[in-house]
């Protein structure tokens, strides 16, 4: 029996990342008559938004992924959403104390601080020194009753190895004195990624867990804790990381990474996928282009490789390309209007520029850059976005740090937009005119444009990510 899950964090734009694993996720259960489950771990709760969750569930949703258990949709293994299984997890800590294999940590944050600070000057491997690992219970039961704030950690064994079974590299060995004593429960009773993720797993009887590379070091904790809790282990499949051309971990400041700017910016789904799926797997016949049912038939784990794939929007656009060309003309049509030309978006921007039209054709040109991909920065454009008495490398910065502003936010409403720029103004110690002006440029290529926040609300958050990415690139390369 196949059951398998993604696990997004709802802390940010849905990420390319995720429909990667969900697609890989998908296809296994898919493939043996299983199914897939969507868990939401949210217990960062500082970080996490209900808007998030809900864009991750609507971008997996456009791609066409679906599962048969999550939080939208139900099933018998749940709550879905780790911030409402609290009470499970501490009810497994304290089998795991009352075991022996954890132990309560009373060390304030000042002393953990210390010993950092010690093992640094002192170039020792980083840690827990295990100070609370073998307190006696009168100790444990003082502080207790005195309300010393505790959190709850893994003991791990001082020797011997960890080994991780994983299907992709065969056995990969862990140091358990490499493996530090994890803190599973947090002082204010939350759990952390790793033991809400095992319990989870455990109880909804995942079979196998296929997520990024980047997990695998925490994998040898995740063995100890099913060994601790006395339960069999899931198979584990760790997929190679997405990279940057040149080769770092996929980040925005790179590739756009959130999939609302691949909807946005029209690329199809099918096309999205097929180029997912490409991540680190081959048909056997090594075709390009293939649909999602076609990979299914085909799927299996000896032809994916491991070094790390290069996701490269140069080769997904061609890729949405050939999707497009092989398309009927109708179809073509059907989407422009569905997903360009459609009354939302009219409605958005024939307001903006209701002044500023007197023949119809007008509309064409004086919209054009609601519509357009990246926009482009001529001499006297380019002049507009360097702030008075600064350098083009400055004004650089100054809008990565907008773009960072934007990116922080769920929606770019122009309220929001507003107060956050002009705290970004006092910040930066920039007159609120010297910073708009650079900003109206960047995400339109123009001087003259409607309200610059109502025109950045209709232009949404992505597509202005985009284009002060696009405009960081040139003020770099213009003389300074
Ligand atoms: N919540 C983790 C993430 O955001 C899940 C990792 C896992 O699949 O175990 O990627």
């Amino acid at each position: 029996m196949v059951r398998v899950r993604v696990a997004p964090s709802p802390t940010g734009d849905p990420h390319v990342g995720t429909a990667y694993i969900a697609l890989f996720n998908y296809v296994l259960a898919k493939q043996g008559g299983g199914q897939l489950v969507l868990r939401i771990e949210d217990t960062d709760q500082a970080r996490s938004r209900p808007e998030w969750e809900q864009m991750i569930i609507d971008a997996l949703g456009w791609l066409g992924l679906t599962w048969d258990e999550g939080p939208d949709v139900g099933g018998p293994y749940g709550p879905y959403r780790q911030s409402e299984r609290s009470a499970i997890y501490r009810e497994h800590v304290d089998m795991l104390v009352e075991k022996g294999a954890a132990y309560r940590c009373f060390c304030t944050p000042e002393r953990l601080a210390e010993v950092r600070e010690h093992q640094k000057v002192n170039k020792l491997d980083f840690g827990y020194d295990g100070h609370c690992r073998d307190l006696d219970l009168a100790q444990v039961k003082k502080n207790l009753d005195a309300d010393i704030p505790f959190v709850v950690r893994l003991k791990v064994p001082k020797d011997g190895q960890t080994t991780v079974h994983d299907e992709l590299r065969g056995d990969v060995v862990f140091e358990n004195k490499q493996v530090d004593d994890q803190v599973l429960l947090k002082s204010d009773g939350m759990p952390t990624y790793h033991l809400a993720n095992v319990v989870d797993d455990h109880l909804m009887e995942i079979s196998h867990v296929m997520r990024a590379e980047e997990w695998i070091t925490s994998t040898p904790k995740h063995v100890l804790l099913y060994g601790a809790f006395g339960w069999e282990i899931p198979k584990w499949i760790h997929m190679p990381l997405l990279r940057n051309p040149g080769g770092s971990k996929i980040s925005k400041r790179k590739n756009p990474v959130s999939l609302n700017y691949y909807r946005d910016a029209g690329f199809l789904p099918e096309a999205m996928l097929n180029y997912l799926s490409r991540m680190g797997w081959s048909m056997p016949d090594e075709r390009e282009k293939f649909s999602l049912e076609e990979m299914v038939k085909e799927f299996t784990f000896d032809r994916i490789s491991l070094g790390g794939p290069v996701f490269d929007i140069a080769k997904l656009t061609w890729l949405n390309g050939v999707w497009i060309r092989e398309q009927s003309v109708e179809k073509l049509v059907e989407r422009i209007k569905t997903d360009l030309f459609n009354d939302a978006t009219l409605n958005a921007i024939a307001p903006l520029l209701h002044e500023r039209v007197d023949k119809l054709e007008d509309f064409v040109e004086k919209a054009a850059y609601f519509f357009a991909g990246d926009v482009t920065y001529d001499d006297e454009a380019t002049k507009a976005m360097v702030p008075k008495n600064k350098q083009p490398k400055e004004a650089a910065k100054i809008l990565a740090a907008v773009a960072e502003v934007l990116d922080g936010m769920v929606k770019i409403d122009v309220a929001s937009m507003e107060q956050s720029l002009r705290e970004l103004g006092e910040r930066l110690e920039i007159e609120a005119k010297y910073l708009f002006m650079p900003i109206r440029v960047a995400v339109t290529g123009r001087k003259a444009t409607p309200p610059l926040f109502e025109t950045m609300e209709v232009l949404g958050k992505e597509r202005c990510r985009r284009r002060l990415r696009g405009a960081i690139e040139h003020l770099k390369t213009v003389k300074q």
